[in-house]
């Protein structure tokens, strides 16, 4: 992927706030952090790509992990929607694509044997539809209109992109399923404390406070999220960045048919509208006769639906796909949207905590430390999930706490 400036920014902010990213490379990453003194006793706070990996990693390395998890499932942003879908198919709520430059999560990707296909179809037409313009872009012509209509970051080649046969899902369950019992789920955590000589964190479990205690404690909670969490140990300029930070709005509207009428006509269920919406055939090459199309939003679209109910989210959906490809009224069988602003556990799709916020946000506070997307230069994606929480493996593996807090 081509560094843009703003990419080029985000990365020199890294390297000011001290942090290297060629030492948390997969051939030099983790794996070849050593276990420096007596194993920690480590409390994760979420099971999504960043709370996963760590607890992955840091078990690899001897220390007695759990991690707590609001949710009752594993993956956090990483979820694949199969209700309410027919004949076993199904979409994408979050991450869905990896390019090829991704070398951290395509690195877990093979540890796990998951295999990978082809995001983008390689062969019928797309369609542009452009205020009105309707244009049939062949798939020779995929590259540059991905390019124009999406930008550098996620256009190029279509030939770059991946995504997991079965779902991406299958790799954070992966995770879990090497994690097994240290995972605790449908355990919400309302309070992070520590004092000189441990951390605790108070979460819910069936309808009552509990507290566990821990040498260190890693947060990978949004920040959307951590922000309603009493975090008396942590000093007013990190609860003050915990505050500020903005999370971008996503929302997707899925719309099963009966077939894929539009394959007969040529097309490929893939379309390029105007503004910030992708539209994706997730199911072009699952098994038929049904087929899903679906709608990317993303802020300036997205809160538009965010803010419809769900019948008027999908009849609006319904009309703006019916005119890129007519026949989606007639052959539509039933319909769902995710709108991640109001996902309890997510409170957004994304976010970067900020230049001037970045050294004060990432850093730890004591026992406590920090990972996650928005704690990355690749925000947005699984690989800023995971090189946030490589470089959080390190700090922990490393630390040596003094007596005062
Ligand atoms: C719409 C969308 C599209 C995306 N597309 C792509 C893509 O194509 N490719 C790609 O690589 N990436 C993509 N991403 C980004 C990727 O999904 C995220 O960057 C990554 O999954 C974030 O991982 P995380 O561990 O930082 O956060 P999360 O996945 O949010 O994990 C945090 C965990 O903390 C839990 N939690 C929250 N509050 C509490 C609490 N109080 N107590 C305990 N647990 C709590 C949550 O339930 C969650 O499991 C996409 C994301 C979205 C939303």
């Amino acid at each position: 992927m081509a560094i843009t400036r703003r990419q080029f920014l985000r990365r020199s902010a890294i390297a000011a706030a001290g942090v290297s990213l060629t030492a948390i490379s997969p051939a030099r990453g983790a794996t070849a952090v050593i276990l420096r003194g007596p194993a920690k006793k480590v409390l994760v706070l979420g099971a999504g790509m960043a709370g996963l990996v760590a607890a992955y990693e840091l078990t690899k390395l001897g220390h007695d992990v759990t991690v707590l998890e609001a949710r009752t499932r594993p993956g956090g942003r990483v979820h694949t929607l199969h209700e309410p879908f027919s004949d076993g198919l199904f979409a994408e709520a979050g991450a869905a694509r990896i390019p090829t430059n991704h070398e951290l999560t395509l690195q877990y990707v093979k540890t796990f044997d998951l295999p990978l296909e082809p995001f983008y179809p390689s062969q019928l037409k797309a369609i542009r539809f452009d205020r009105g313009d309707r244009e049939e872009v062949p798939i020779d012509g995929f590259t540059a209109a991905m390019t124009v209509n999406y930008g550098e970051d996620l256009g190029g080649r279509p030939d770059r992109w991946f995504k997991i046969k079965g779902g991406t899902d299958l790799l954070p369950k992966a995770f879990a399923k090497q994690l097994e019992s240290k995972i605790k789920y449908g355990c919400p955590v309302v309070r992070i404390e520590q004092d000189a000589n441990a951390a605790r964190v108070v979460f819910r479990k069936s309808g009552a406070n509990a507290t566990l205690t821990a040498d260190s404690v890693l947060c990978t909670i949004p920040f959307s999220v951590l922000r309603q969490i009493e975090l008396p140990a942590l000093p007013e300029r990190k609860r003050d960045s915990i505050k500020r930070t903005r999370y971008d709005a996503v929302s997707r509207v899925y719309l099963q048919t009966k077939n894929r009428f539009w394959e007969e006509k040529g097309f490929n269920g893939f379309a390029f509208a105007h503004g910030a919406v992708e539209i994706w055939q997730p199911t072009w090459n699952q098994p038929g006769p049904r087929g899903i199309l679906m709608t990317y939003a993303r802020p300036g679209e997205a809160e538009r639906i965010a803010n419809l109910k769900e019948k008027d989210r999908l009849e609006t959906t319904k009309r703006q796909l019916d005119e890129i490809f007519p026949g989606v009224r007639s052959n539509f069988e039933r319909g769902y949207s995710k709108c991640w602003t109001e996902d309890e556990w997510s409170r957004g799709a994304w976010a970067f905590v900020g230049f001037g916020d970045f050294a004060t946000a990432v850093a730890p506070n004591g026992r406590i430390h920090f990972a996650g997307e928005h704690l990355s230069p690749w925000f947005s994606w699984m690989q800023g999930a995971i090189s946030s929480s490589l470089r959080a493996v390190r700090e922990i593996d490393e630390a040596q706490y003094s007596a005062t807090v």
